[in-house]
């Protein structure tokens, strides 16, 4: 491994320099900051460890086939490429040190840093199995492309298996889906997961009728859709359970396994469900990085890893340092896009305004988030949205959902065509990714493991140069190894 460069570091760099923002994250939060900062006189770095901007609440419309990756995911590099203050930055941040200013990361095995004036923390959350963790590996949460890819092949790999397979048992666990998470995003899966069985994959097996699988929504708290309220909740089960998905509350998981899963109900008894494929929506835990700068800040975080922020955003001790989005933690606000956009927006208007116009940061109003309310469907033609106090449900609701995430999409040309798929799938339930590989269910696995190992390697590499011996290239050396072994 080389020296950590600084990326920013180049001839091109103009002297005296400009205010440097760094910003992690390309999601909402991120790019939304980003952009809002086009007109303003600082330089601009994004870093963010995927390349795209990920629209996260479609992503469920991949991972059932009906829109393709790049609809929802386009390059961050080509979204910002006519903004001439801002770089793109492919890598993973490891390390973010508050008192020298500079932000450590990695793109595969090179090392680099980033310093900064200004610096946007919008690196958004990962799935939470709430101290579970080894439930991952079978049942797959949903935040990711590598999450929906992965899903997409596992629900149609269990009814490409279950055609062959002669033993009943095994049949019905293969055709068994389970969700565990009765939130926006496990009842936009169970409704999706019930219409593919139903309709797209209908007449397309010989021994085998998809419709006869069995859709399982299952949560441990007593509704569905809690945030939406009681009637918005009763409006989008009782459309679930007439599309034929089973609904089973105040159900805890206590166990995920290969085969299926275990229950634990109210009264205290244990109960197994057989199931190939398990999806879980359940919780969510911000980005390990929170807590990296609450150690060395006054912050501190809650019980899901979010840092509690200033009314600016800001941290305790470091008028410097924004954190947006999914990492926040402030008045109970939820973990939503436009939370993430609106804090993204305000953190760069409070940056426009101290370089350009010479403001401090005691001066910064507070945060004020404009609640624009919430949506999710259930199924095609069926939504619920809640404004406030008004709260509509079925067609109208649907179409009310249709606009407004086409409007937050990302590129013109991607909404002509995920509206061209909408329509294709309105009018015949087509859906036309419906591709699946082996790789997108096990390679995620392998690639972890060598990641795991490079990783390893980095590590006693830097001890072995601090240490001034040369273990470098043989440690390197010794983990190729391993990796080409742990690949095969
Ligand atoms: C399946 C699903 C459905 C959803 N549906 C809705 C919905 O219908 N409506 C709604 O309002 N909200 C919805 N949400 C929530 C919404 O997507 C999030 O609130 C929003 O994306 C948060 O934005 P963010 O910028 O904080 O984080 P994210 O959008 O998650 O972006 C995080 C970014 O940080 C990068 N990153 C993370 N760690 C590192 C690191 N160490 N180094 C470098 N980069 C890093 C990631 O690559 C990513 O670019 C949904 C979320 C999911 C997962």
């Amino acid at each position: 491994m080389t020296e950590p460069a600084s990326v920013q570091d180049t001839a091109a760099t103009p002297v005296p320099r400009r205010h440097r923002v760094v910003i992690i994250g390309s999601g909402f939060g991120g790019l939304f900051a980003a952009q809002h900062l086009e007109k303003a006189d600082v330089d601009v770095t994004l870093i963010a460890r995927t390349g795209h901007h990920l629209f996260q609440p479609l992503l469920y419309q991949v991972a059932t086939g009906i829109l393709s990756v790049g609809e929802i995911a386009p390059p961050t590099r080509l979204i910002l490429r006519d903004q001439e203050n801002a770089s793109v930055v492919l890598g993973d941040v490891n390390k973010i040190d508050v008192t020298d200013k500079r932000v450590h990361a990695t793109a595969g095995h090179i090392a680099f840093d980033l310093e900064y004036d200004s610096l946007i923390v919008a690196a958004g959350a990962n799935q939470s199995y709430f101290g579970n963790d080894h439930f991952e590996r079978w049942a797959p949460g949903m935040k990711t492309v590598d999450d929906a890819l992965e899903l997409r092949s596992r629900i149609l790999g269990c009814f490409e298996q279950a055609e062959v397979i002669d033993d009943e048992e095994e049949r019905r666990r293969l055709l068994t889906f389970i969700i565990v998470g009765a939130g926006p995003t496990g009842v936009e899966m169970a409704g999706q997961v019930a219409e593919l069985a139903q309709h797209t994959l209908k007449d397309s097996f010989r021994r085998i009728d998809p419709a006869s699988a069995r859709v399982i929504l299952l949560d441990a708290a007593p509704a569905v859709l809690p945030p939406f309220g009681n009637k918005l909740g009763n409006a989008a089960r009782a459309r679930l359970e007439k599309m034929g998905v089973e609904i089973q509350l105040n159900a805890m998981v206590t166990d995920v396994d290969y085969h299926g899963i275990e229950v634990k109900d109210p009264d205290g008894s244990v109960r197994r469900i057989d199931a190939s494929c398990k999806i879980w929506s359940a919780g969510v835990q911000a980005s390990p990085l929170g807590k990296m700068l609450a150690e060395q800040t006054d912050a501190e975080i809650d019980r899901a890893g979010r840092v509690l922020v200033n009314k600016d955003l800001s941290l305790p001790g470091h008028s410097e340092i924004f954190v947006v989005g999914d990492m926040m933690s402030l008045d109970n606000l939820p973990g939503v896009a436009q939370v993430a956009i609106q804090g993204g927006k305000y953190a760069a208007k409070q940056i426009i305004n101290e370089v350009e116009k010479g403001k401090s940061p005691a001066q910064r109003p507070p945060f004020k988030y404009f609640d624009k309310g919430s949506m999710a469907t259930v199924s095609r033609y069926s939504a619920v949205v809640k404004m406030g106090r008004i709260e509509i449900s079925g067609f109208i609701a649907w179409v009310m959902w249709l606009i407004v995430h086409l409007a937050y999409l990302i590129g013109f040309k991607n909404r002509v065509t995920t509206m061209f798929s909408w329509g294709m799938h309105m009018g015949g339930d087509h859906r036309s990714q419906l591709t699946s590989t082996k790789q997108w269910v096990y390679a995620r696995q392998a690639i972890e493991r060598v990641a795991a190992d490079e990783a390893a390697a980095v590590r006693t590499a830097e001890e072995a140069r601090r240490n001034g011996t040369s273990a470098e290239s043989d440690a390197s050396a010794d983990t190729a190894g391993r990796n080409t072994e742990s690949v095969r």
